[in-house]
């Protein structure tokens, strides 16, 4: 027998809800989707007039999620903000040059301006270099660096406010869960701010679908007919995030509203005052944000240029070894050159 949607409008209803479990029909599912969003907009007071706002793309489903409801509502409510969409091309051979093509469809469709930079312009090396270099176990630690970075460096060139990322609520969730796990309470204190960053080095970031849950995107790109880019990317999975996932996805199984309790303690969680905080600051090489000298994305640049791709990963006294070894060795290797010169 059909069942009405839930929100009493006298349609039948067409789907469950993800987040509740309520029938609801598609125009109040939309409804419902835009408004919670519009919510964390205003809420949050993430838009002024004027503001410049750059939407991280990547092809993928949030993202174009993102990019679409940000317009639609940006019409609807007026706004006032102008939006761009900043692609990162990581160079990866059968994952991201078809996903651009994806991101180069919601330019089309969306109107919106598209700027898009590569690894190999920025770093001069691609994913699927730096993967020949440091195989699968941690090509995620650099692809993630870097891509932090790089939106960094889109969004300076662009000239915007802020950046837009897709986050949902999933991701979130997990991010708190993994934080917790890894006892990285520095990490775990900033991770459910819906605006981060700001200030003297950095653009902030924000997250309008920070309660918007995955499958509440999907079945919004799905009954919209949104044209996203659903491969995973050939060098996933990042592991442990993985498992913070896996555990997520059974808890939700039981409790839908788990998602959100998840997100809620993260956002109550209260601090000792003596947990230390890492300093930001600028980087002396590449002067973009960083809590560390050089900065993560420039260790690891450095490691890849000399052939010590491992450099970067791990403790940072680990890899001043490393180059003190390396240095040492060459200066080994110039003395004995001299020498023979000499006869
Ligand atoms: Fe980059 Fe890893 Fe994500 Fe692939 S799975 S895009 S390598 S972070």
């Amino acid at each position: 027998m059909p069942i009405n949607c839930a929100v009493g409008c006298g349609n039948k209803a067409v789907l469950k809800r993800p987040k509740t479990g309520d029938p609801f029909c598609k125009e109040c599912f939309f409804n419902a989707f835009e408004n919670e969003i519009h919510f964390t907009i205003t809420n949050n007071k993430l838009f002024t007039p004027g503001l410049k706002v750059a939407i991280g793309a990547s092809g993928g489903k949030d993202s174009t999620v993102l990019a679409y409801v940000l317009k639609t509502l940006n019409e609807r409510y007026n706004y006032g903000v102008e939006l761009t969409l900043l692609s990162i091309d990581e160079g990866i051979t059968g994952y991201r040059d078809d996903s651009l093509e994806t991101v180069k469809q919601n330019r089309d469709d969306y109107k919106m301006p598209l700027k898009i930079l590569s690894y190999q312009e920025l770093y001069g090396w691609t994913m699927d270099k730096i993967v020949e270099q440091i195989g699968r176990s941690n090509n995620c630690t650099f692809c993630g660096v870097f891509r932090r970075q790089a939106l960094e460096r889109g969004a300076k060139l662009l000239g915007v406010d802020c950046i837009a990322t897709g986050h949902n609520a999933d991701d979130i969730a997990e991010t708190v869960l993994m934080n917790i796990l890894r006892g990285d309470t520095a990490r775990l204190r900033r991770c459910t701010n819906v605006r981060t960053g700001g200030g003297q080095n950095s653009i902030p970031r924000i997250k309008p679908l920070k309660y918007a849950y995955e499958k509440e995107i999907v079945m919004y790109a799905h009954y919209k007919k949104l044209v996203y880019f659903s491969t995973e990317c050939v060098f996933a999975p990042n592991a442990y995030r993985g498992h913070a996932r896996e555990l997520l996805k059974d808890m939700e199984k039981v409790d839908p509203e788990a998602i959100l309790n998840i997100i809620h303690s993260g956002e109550q969680m209260r601090f000792n005052d003596f947990v230390k905080q890492p300093t930001r600051g600028k980087c002396d090489r590449c002067g973009f944000l960083s809590s560390q000298q050089p900065c993560k994305a420039c260790t690891l640049l450095e490691g890849l240029n000399r052939g010590l791709p491992k450099l970067g990963i791990g403790k940072k006294s680990k890899g001043d070894r490393m180059i003190a070894s390396q240095d040492k060795q060459l200066a080994l290797r110039e003395k004995a050159n001299l020498v023979k010169n000499d006869f």
